[in-house]
């Protein structure tokens, strides 16, 4: 049976007094002195960490908090993991750094990742380990995909973020970051999701034919639609910092019959959504479908240490050596844990846990439904949105979720905004998150929320049409 590591020293959030306090202050301050004006995450949750256990963060000042940002998905084990604390440790004495020179630690790393692929997957499949950030191993399966096919151009889904380069920006529904930006990669083209709740071409679920992919396909097969065929699609299975809207079914399968069709590679990017995240090693698999090129990140090292890798048919396979190099494409320290993730993950049942306590969420926030506040619940594993829009105007409620996320930190949970104007109150906790700490985080949640209603000053128990898209 599971045998999930304690949460150390903690086991419930405790804050004293006003956020931040006197030694968050402190540090905010310096903070803002010297670094960017980039900086983004202490701008919304104004804290500075000093540690971290499991589930948990303590900041300087001693507040305890249940953390169910995790490192924006990274920390699938949570926060120093002991026995992966351990496994780095050693390995640390071993070899840390390897450039690209085959290691025993990187080769056991690799077929530990080809061990998590569907059945049949890994034999048809490469790998390319990139430099350690997403968006680089993003860069690189462009790349890949435009040698492959000597074409130029990509089609990219709007609301999708895959990340902050020059490139994987391009490819970013995020005008703000873009905007300022000036000759951005060009030849990227924005088709609309399958973002139903608010529908990008105005129809209702219920009785649309998935009219947004069928633009899509029609874009790319009029021979006047405009765009020469392209080198790739590359798409979210789940839109993560979109807001956590998943594709539908209907949507995922036309996109890889069109892509299968016109012989244009298909990139999923399991950044976020990969790892376990969603209840199943990659999102992909929930869906029926097969990519050319996966891309993951994040949750590899499942403690934290960065790594990014691309995960591609071999018949993409036409780079010459040299094609996409790295100085940071070797780190010994995040192929030793994510070998030893991998096998915690299937021994303590993992992905079964986050299965379970995403049905657990489900039920748990099932009481939003009653709230004006609440558009729509979303989730898959432990992957959740809850979308707030203005009960008068349906506008995006963005004031709102950020009120909400002040509130929850207040009471102890750290939570992310994201979506339209940040409307979307997420949740991304460790995938070995206990039930009991779904339950407290939960009430905490429900909490902020009811917090924030009263203070707009409406009965949350009102109730307002709103939706739940809870498919597990
Ligand atoms: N793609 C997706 C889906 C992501 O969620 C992210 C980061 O949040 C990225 C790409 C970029 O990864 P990184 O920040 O490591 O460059």
């Amino acid at each position: 049976m599971n045998t999930f590591p304690p949460s150390a020293t903690w086991t419930s959030p405790h804050v004293s007094g006003p956020l931040p306090g006197p030694g968050s202050a402190e540090l905010l301050a310096r903070q803002e002195h010297h670094e960017s004006n980039a900086r983004t995450y202490p701008r919304h949750l104004p804290i500075a960490i000093a540690e971290g256990s499991g589930a948990f963060v303590r900041d300087v000042d001693g507040n305890v908090f249940i953390d169910f940002l995790a490192g924006a998905g990274v920390l699938s084990l949570g926060h120093s993991h002991p026995e992966l604390a351990e496994v780095v440790a050693g390995q640390v004495r071993r070899l840390s750094h390897g450039l690209d020179f085959p290691t025993p630690a990187k080769d056991a790393f690799m077929s530990a990742q080809l061990s998590m692929l569907p059945w049949g997957l890994a034999d048809r499949m490469k790998i390319h380990f990139c430099g350690p950030t997403g968006a680089n191993a993003v860069d690189a399966a462009i790349k890949l995909c435009k040698t492959a096919t000597g074409r130029g151009d990509i089609v990219s889904f709007q609301g999708g973020f895959h990340g902050s380069s020059a490139a994987a920006m391009a490819l970013t529904g995020l005008v703000e970051q873009k905007q300022p930006v000036a000759n951005g990669m060009p030849g990227v083209h924005f088709f609309p999701y399958s973002y139903c709740s608010r529908c990008p071409v105005g129809l209702h679920p219920e009785t649309c034919s998935t009219n947004c992919v069928q633009f899509l396909e029609h874009s790319l097969k009029d021979p006047l639609g405009g765009i020469p065929l392209p080198a790739a699609v590359i798409m979210e299975m789940i839109q993560g910092e979109g807001g956590v809207v998943p594709a539908t079914a209907e949507f995922a399968r036309t996109v890889r019959r069109v892509t299968r069709e016109l012989g244009i590679p298909l990139i999923i990017d399991e950044i976020q959504t990969g790892c376990g995240r969603t209840g199943t090693w990659f999102a992909f698999e929930q869906f029926g479908i097969e990519p050319d090129v996966i891309v993951a990140s994040k949750a590899l090292s499942g403690i934290g240490l960065p790594v990014s890798l691309i995960i591609y048919n071999k018949d993409l396979d036409r780079w010459l050596p040299g094609a996409h190099t790295g100085t940071f494409r070797g780190n010994q320290l995040a192929f030793a844990a994510g070998v030893a993730a991998v096998e915690i993950i299937r021994r303590d049942d993992v992905l079964g846990n986050v299965r379970r306590r995403g049905e657990q969420i489900g039920r748990l926030l099932e009481p939003l439904a009653r709230n004006p506040w609440v558009r729509q619940v979303r989730g898959r594993g432990l992957m959740w949105g809850i979308e707030l829009a203005d009960p008068e105007t349906g506008r995006p409620a963005g004031d709102t979720s950020r009120a909400v996320q002040r509130n929850a930190l207040q009471l102890g949970l750290i939570l992310e905004c994201g979506g339209r104007d940040d409307c979307v109150v997420r949740l991304l906790p460790p995938l070995n998150i206990t039930a009991e700490l779904v339950d407290a985080a939960c009430k905490l949640l429900l909490a902020a929320i009811a917090e924030q209603s009263a203070i707009a000053g409406l009965d949350a128990n009102a109730g307002h049409g709103t939706t739940a898209d809870t498919a597990q």
